[in-house]
């Protein structure tokens, strides 16, 4: 309660203030998509970015000097997930890790009998529940600076958290209505089964191939593409493009205005 209180204050004294020159340079050539919103839309994204550099603890791991400009990329991003909702949705977040680069990870699996079995593999991201989120910075500032290529790993590990908001790891987010789910389910899984079949056939997808890897990591590899390639989307997968949009509240296609 007393922490709600203090956090409502630090905001609302962050809101009050202007927004640092040098930050919104850094949210300027590092984050493309700021050009395209309006102006109340513009407000509430560089707030919110105040609100979450003020209120997550954002490290660097060996390799790495933490700047300004890896804080203000990181929330840029994830506040721009979070934009058509009430209040920005990563609440309970605590932290979020960048690491130099590719770095390798361990899965851990439980074979039939309960054996753990780890594995290990190259990875530019990844999240738990409440996180922390890792990130490599050097595949953040390619994809953040570089033609777009529809992926964006700041948006894929943040749609993670969306996913997880409501205690289930499903790649179902929480949605508004009963009937907004039942949407979500029938359009969702006939994309990934096609998305599925496609790669099996070695066929070219828009969305990354990533995402035939499981639902879940199909709700992340759209979402990126939502954000990214809006257009492509619309036009290659549109009944996908409109769940998307109703859940994120958010028309990036419209925003790009090139439909
Ligand atoms: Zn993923």
């Amino acid at each position: 309660m007393l922490f709600q209180w203090m956090k409502n204050r630090r905001r609302r004294k962050l809101a009050g203030e202007p927004f640092p020159p040098e930050w919104l340079k850094i949210v300027q050539s590092n984050c493309r998509h700021f050009a395209t919103l309006d102006l109340g839309e513009r407000g509430r994204l560089l707030r919110d970015i105040r609100w979450f550099v003020a209120e997550k603890s954002i490290e660097v791991s060996v390799g790495l000097v933490l700047t300004d400009e890896m804080r203000v990329t990181v929330a840029a991003h994830a506040s721009l997930l979070g934009l058509g909702f009430p209040d920005p949705p990563f609440d309970r977040l605590q932290s979020v890790i960048l690491q130099p680069e590719v770095y390798v990870g361990t899965k851990i699996v439980r074979d039939k009998s309960g054996l753990e079995l780890h594995s290990q593999d190259a990875r530019i991201g990844e999240t738990s529940r409440n996180g922390p989120v890792l990130l490599s910075w050097k595949d953040v500032v390619r994809q953040c600076r570089d033609e777009p290529d529809g992926r964006n790993v700041i948006l894929h590990e943040f749609a993670h958290l969306l996913d997880m908001v409501d205690g289930d790891v499903d790649g179902i987010p929480p949605m508004d209505s009963e009937e907004e789910f039942r949407t979500w389910k029938d359009v969702t899984r006939n994309e990934y089964r096609r998305l599925v079949n496609q790669s099996q056939l070695g066929r070219r997808t828009l969305l990354d191939q990533y995402g035939a890897t499981s639902e879940v990591e199909f709700f992340a590899v759209a979402s990126e593409t939502f954000f990214e390639q809006p257009f492509e989307m619309k036009v290659l997968h549109p009944r996908l493009y409109d769940v998307l949009k109703s859940f994120y509240k958010q028309d990036p296609a419209q925003r790009w205005g090139v439909v």
